[in-house]
């Protein structure tokens, strides 16, 4: 069975190579205080800023999960509150975190169809960060780097934070528009659950350090104290890491993959588009994700669809929350070959 599902998605099929070797190397029972694990921890920061163009100045930490990351960022960073602007349930639930522990935390929520209305955004001096869901999975739209450079902008006082978890790893992103920018490793990584990214910048960092919040096993003081020595506040997911080094190692640069990406969704629209019985669930191409397709029609086709790709040994992403009856959705990322998403185009343009 070869899964379309938008995380947790297919791992790279070098993934069991990698795990037998960093069995036979020991890296699973590897102490997180070795100078192994520095010099692991270090390679891949260093990988993350090759590959993935994360600025020189800028600090990679592991985390568990993109949740964790939520309640960090509104725990740790924000002095006043957060103002979140969004399309979909990941966007959603952000928010719904961060107004337990900060309830003043404000939201405009707007369509999955609809570009963010920078000139007409009014932010008031009541909240210091910005929280942006960059590629929203659940309803399969995404925000163009652009429109963070027209927030950034407007508002450079304020901090950015911004969601790309399944984005990272599978677009360019240009990490000097915002602070806060953060991943799980099973969406366009390629790599099994179980590991968190959390990324800052020099800014972010020194709001951190202000606001001085200590004395959870999470809080960023301490994680920033671990990570400078390139060690971690807990026992981290060291295979998670080696993993990710492993498949950091070989991926192309950013751009490469990027534009990759974007030429397979264009293919996979067009089969769509060109269809009597499916549409595209954004319709508009500005806020089209390039990393996860979202597809409509009614309840009875999709039903229909999504049982008869089973047969073909293709599983299709459900539709996420309210969207799940009418929709299905393709995880276009980078470990899915090209032939993969070929054939599921041959499928996809009978229907
Ligand atoms: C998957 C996903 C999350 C949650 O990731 P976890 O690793 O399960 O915490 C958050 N935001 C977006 C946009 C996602 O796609």
């Amino acid at each position: 069975m070869l899964t379309f599902a938008a995380g947790p998605s297919k791992v790279y099929e070098s993934v069991p190579k990698y795990l037998q070797e960093g069995y036979e190397q020991g890296i699973m029972s590897a102490n997180h205080r070795s100078d192994r694990f520095m010099r692991l921890y270090q390679e891949t920061e260093s990988l993350m800023k090759e590959k993935l163009h994360m600025p020189q100045d800028y600090k990679l930490l592991f985390t568990s999960s993109a949740t964790e990351n939520w309640e960090i960022i509104s725990q740790s960073i924000i002095e006043s509150a957060s103002y979140h602007i969004y399309s979909g349930s990941f966007g959603a639930k952000w928010i719904k975190f961060a107004r337990h522990i900060i309830p003043e935390s404000e939201e405009l929520k707007i369509q999955a169809h609809e570009e963010i209305d920078v000139p007409g955004l009014d932010i008031s001096e009541d909240f210091d960060l910005i929280a942006i869901t960059q590629n929203e999975t659940s309803n399969a739209s995404q925000v163009a780097m652009e429109k963070l450079e027209e927030i950034r902008d407007k508002y450079p006082e304020k901090l950015i934070a911004v969601d790309t978890t399944s984005s990272m790893a599978g677009i360019e992103l240009n990490f000097e528009l915002a602070d806060i920018w953060y991943s799980s490793v099973q969406k366009c990584f390629g790599l099994p659950a179980g590991l968190g990214i959390l990324i800052l910048s020099p800014r972010a960092i020194a709001k951190a350090e202000d606001k001085g919040e200590s004395g959870r096993y999470n809080s960023l003081s301490f994680m920033l104290k671990n990570a400078a020595g390139f060690q971690t506040h807990y026992t981290p997911n060291v295979l998670g890491i080696y993993l990710l080094n492993r498949v950091l190692k070989d991926l192309p640069e950013i751009q490469h993959v990027d534009s990759s990406l974007r030429n397979r969704m264009k293919k996979l629209e067009d089969c769509i588009v060109g269809s009597k019985s499916l549409r595209l669930l954004v319709d508009n191409a500005a806020t089209r994700s390039t990393t996860v397709l979202g597809v409509t029609g009614l309840e009875e086709t999709i039903t229909k669809v999504k049982s008869e790709a089973m047969d073909q040994g293709f599983q299709l992403g459900n539709g996420y929350g309210p969207l799940k009856p009418t929709s299905f959705r393709i995880a276009n990322f980078p470990a899915i070959t090209d032939e993969e998403i070929n054939s599921l185009i041959d499928f996809l343009i009978k229907h």
